[in-house]
């Protein structure tokens, strides 16, 4: 299998690309975030295109490892007709980035469009509220080999969406996928809203030409609509050709000039991009690369991670950042910078656990308390009473007392109900107010109810 996408999502600006309207379109009422222009009316001319937008587009491109086009950018118009399009015709740079790579997969362009507006075909509305916010079309080459490799591009190419600072995420992304098989021809696939819609239709589409190609069917070059809501591809036409689309450059829009000096500012201020960031832990740090990528999926957690491990161990450090941060942040369904969880606040707790001056249990609570919350963990350690580690012989007593307070769950275990197991070493916790280790504490009863049996 061979398979190339172009994945189209909104650019984070706040007018459109050719006019002053704002892009806030989901909140504003229907067609009240439009003008002459983004609705096409006649004699309506286009103002020159947004600066922000071509700022991001190129930023994205460099992300992406791509060469900047050099000479005169402009637009084209690529003509097809559909309510969503009052001018007939959609504006398309021609690339701005070219020649890039992700993760080994070949980018083959990055270019700007704008957005159509929405249509609603069961009602026959149309709602021009999104027509002109400007779009990033990223057109990669077809070096996919499975779905499982296609979602995790996407997932990957989101993040460095999202690092770049000048894109919106998952949800306003819009998918076409290629996709052919040795011995079939092209099928592209559209509809698509997300990376697990992607998945699924490419499984979908994997099996069905598959089928064909093994029944000596042949597989016709067409364009199919992906159905999210029941994941099977339907046909919708064959294949139109570019020349279908008799593209012309604008009359309207002035060629553009991306000026040397301006490409150079914006790579020397953008992001060091999430895939370059995960490479860079791995080798810096010498952490596992699993540990690596889920440091780096959040910018903000991913330099939270570099200032602690200034001064803590990085591979503990980022062993508790991939556990029990991303635990705690993730139970209180915040992300990292929601949590407001400070690189100093954890310097502190993990000095406490190496120092041993609390156990991992208490380590973990303290965890727990720390989103939106300004104290530091030697505060809330104090307060919860968690300071200290209990003496062996301590722990020893109370899985002694544990085990002769509790002779049901005793006789539950021999009887080989491991739940009782866990009993116990609950007891044991509450016993020492949870500043037992509980696999320790687990390995303590297990030798002393063999020894008593
Ligand atoms: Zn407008």
């Amino acid at each position: 299998m061979k398979c190339g996408l172009e994945i189209h999502v909104q650019l984070d600006t706040n007018s459109k690309l050719f006019c002053d309207c704002r892009t806030n379109y989901q909140e504003a009422a229907p067609n009240h975030n439009i003008c002459f222009v983004c609705l096409n009316q006649p004699g309506a001319k286009p103002y020159p295109p947004n600066h922000d937008a071509i700022e991001g587009a190129i930023k994205i491109a460099l992300m992406l490892g791509c060469k900047i086009t050099p000479e005169l950018t402009y637009f084209q118009r690529k003509h097809y007709d559909y309510p969503d399009l009052s001018s007939g015709y959609q504006r398309t740079s021609i690339p701005i980035g070219f020649e890039g790579d992700l993760n080994g997969v070949r980018i083959r362009e990055v270019h700007l469009e704008e957005d159509p507006g929405q249509y609603k075909p069961d009602l026959g509305i149309v709602d021009f509220n999104r027509s002109g916010i400007p779009l990033i079309e990223i057109v990669t080459e077809p070096d996919m080999t499975s779905p499982e490799e296609a979602r995790k591009f996407l997932r990957e190419l989101i993040r460095v969406l999202e690092y770049s600072g000048s894109a919106r995420g998952e949800g306003t992304m819009r998918a076409d996928v290629n996709i052919s098989l040795e011995g079939g021809k092209r099928a592209e696939i559209k509809n698509i809203n997300s990376i697990k819609g992607a998945y699924k239709a490419l499984k979908f589409e994997m099996v069905r030409q598959k089928n064909l190609i093994k029944r000596g069917i042949e597989v016709k070059q067409e364009t199919r609509a992906f159905l999210e809501s029941q994941m099977i591809t339907v046909p919708m036409r064959l294949k139109e050709e570019a020349d279908d689309y008799r593209y012309i450059p604008d009359p309207d829009l002035p060629p553009m000039l991306a000026e040397e000096e301006r490409v150079e500012y914006v790579r020397e201020h953008m992001p060091e991009p999430s895939h370059i960031k995960t490479e860079r832990f791995v080798k810096e740090y010498g952490i596992p690369e699993d540990h690596a990528r889920v440091l780096t999926s959040e910018i903000d957690l991913a330099d939270a991670f570099e200032e602690v491990a200034l001064e803590v161990d990085p591979k503990f450090a980022a062993l508790w950042m991939r556990d029990e941060v991303k635990r705690v942040v993730y139970y209180n369904k915040l992300n990292f910078k929601e949590s407001e969880i400070t690189p100093a606040q954890l310097v502190e707790l993990f000095n406490m656990l190496l120092d041993k001056k609390i156990t991992t249990k208490a380590g973990q609570r303290i965890m727990e308390k720390l989103p939106k919350n300004s104290q530091m963990p030697s505060t809330i350690a104090e307060k919860m009473g968690l300071m200290g580690v209990v003496e062996e012989d301590e722990v020893q007593r109370a899985v002694r007392q544990a085990i002769e307070n509790n002779p049901e769950a005793v006789k539950d275990y021999y009887n080989g109900q491991k739940k009782a197991l866990n009993f116990l070493v609950g007891q044991v916790m509450k016993l020492t107010r949870g500043k037992a280790d509980p696999s320790h504490t687990n390995q303590l009863i297990r030798d002393e109810l063999e020894a008593r049996a």
